[in-house]
């Protein structure tokens, strides 16, 4: 499976629920969306856990800056 969207060094599956830094319950899934952050790397999330991202991720913009990915 090819994903174009993929950059060296950069998560292509899901880094939920919250892409917190050191966790390692990391969701699996394919990312779809990319979330900007205020001085802290995109978090990379699927469909079901761009909701709990843009909520409860560390330095999420407000309004949240969505990118879509794939
Ligand atoms: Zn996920």
């Amino acid at each position: 499976m090819t994903d174009p969207a993929r950059d060296p060094g950069r998560a292509t599956s899901c880094q939920g629920p919250y892409g917190t830094e050191g966790d390692p319950a990391d969701c699996g899934d394919p990312v779809r969306f990319e979330v900007a952050r205020h001085r802290r790397p995109p978090l990379r999330v699927c469909p079901v856990h761009l909701g709990p991202a843009l909520l409860l991720a560390d330095g999420v913009l407000w309004p949240p800056g969505i990118s879509l990915i794939r």
